[in-house]
């Protein structure tokens, strides 16, 4: 992170003002992607002037960040109305998207408006392995000549691929066709929950021994002996920093209008249909409940050697079961670049050993 964006944030912070906010301005999409967490219905989206007003909040609000996504954002017919009206306020405009549906004149459009980035989701260079993803025969071509076209017009483009054994073997190539197009990729190894709280998607990500290969791959992390060095011990300062910016600098707002800390923390904290946006941030007890959390008083995570170094996500936990709990993929994250198990694996194999003694 630049100095300079790490001085906005923690000046956001102490300020408590939504820096950055993300609107998903539709649940519906053209894609049917196998881990996808959503649903796909409209249960009754925001209109056009509910959206202009929520934007005319967040800017008062002090919010410079502005991710719109979906859903696939351009199912709306009203998009680049959201879009103008959101660069009106000079918001920093990042769009997800699958592009399928930029067309010329669509990519005239953003160029004219300036966003600031435009994220396509990639997961495969070969269009069976993508397509299959997606359920949508063709998609693989269509992202693919969207992002040459946005491309053509100067505008940034990333790729984001999310890994599940579907497409594991083909982060590379991904890598490759993001190089030949010009454009920067990511890769990302998580898989969310539905909404709904049904965790069988989870069955679709990558295992340890894939996760291990991620993490030692120099052309992904650099220095590997850096990157994975086992965790450095734990000073008191870290057990009270911020554990992530969600609710602190950073919230979402569904297409129904209701916030929550993170996309992927999706505890309710109140809707913008029946309250102001700054009321909510400010005073809903759920969002101060998840603003209180610092490292210290987390039961397992306060006594892990990785607290320090972790990326654990209080949305995770959450969605486990316990935000104040350890995040189980964060813990597999930890383990796979370190080889130092955590406390909370720790923990399950010392219940495990004990059900066992139990039953002998
Ligand atoms: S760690 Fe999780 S809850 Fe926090 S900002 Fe990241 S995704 Fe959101
Ligand atoms: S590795 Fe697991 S137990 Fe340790 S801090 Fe991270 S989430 Fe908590």
């Amino acid at each position: 992170m630049s100095a300079l964006l790490q001085s906005m944030n923690s000046r956001a912070a102490s300020l408590n003002i939504p820096l950055g906010v993300q609107l998903d301005v539709t649940y519906r999409c053209n894609e049917r992607c196998v881990h996808c967490y959503l649903d796909h219905d409209d249960h009754g989206e925001m209109t056009l002037e509910e959206i202009r007003g929520v934007l005319d909040q967040l800017a008062a609000a002090g919010t410079f960040f502005l991710t719109l996504s979906g859903g696939e954002v351009l199912m709306r017919r009203d998009f680049f109305d959201i879009l103008e009206h959101a660069r009106k306020h000079l918001f920093c405009v990042r769009i997800k998207t699958n592009a399928c549906m930029i067309g010329e004149k669509q990519a005239d459009r953003l160029r004219d408006l300036g966003v600031e980035s435009i994220q396509v989701s990639i997961y495969s260079h070969r269009p069976e392995v993508h397509d299959a993803i997606t359920k949508l025969p063709g998609s693989l071509k269509r992202s693919i000549e969207a992002i040459r076209r946005l491309k053509a017009r100067g505008v940034k483009v990333i790729i984001a691929n999310v890994l599940m054994a579907q497409n594991f073997g083909d982060y590379p190539g991904v890598r490759l066709l993001a190089r030949e197009l010009g454009v920067e990729s990511t890769i990302d190894p998580t898989i969310t929950p539905k909404m709904d709280g049904d965790r069988s998607i989870l069955g679709l990500g990558i295992g340890i021994g894939e996760l291990k290969a991620v993490m030692h791959d120099e052309t992904l992390v650099g220095d590997i002996a850096e990157f994975c060095a086992p965790p450095p011990p734990v000073d008191s300062d870290v057990l009270d920093e911020l554990p992530c910016s969600a609710s602190h600098t950073y919230c979402y707002i569904s297409p129904y209008g209701d916030v929550f800390p993170c996309v992927q923390f999706p505890l309710p904290t109140g809707n913008v249909r029946q309250q102001a946006f700054l009321d909510i941030w400010r005073y809903s007890p759920a969002m101060n409940d998840v603003r209180s959390i610092r490292p210290r008083e987390l039961p397992v995570c306060s006594t892990c050697s990785h607290v320090g170094g972790c990326t654990r996500c209080p949305g995770l936990a959450y969605m486990a079961g316990d935000m104040r709990g350890p995040s189980v993929q964060d813990c597999e994250k930890s383990y796979a670049r370190t080889g130092i198990p955590s406390a909370n694996m720790m923990l399950r194999a010392a219940v495990r050993h004990d059900l066992v003694q139990i039953h002998l």
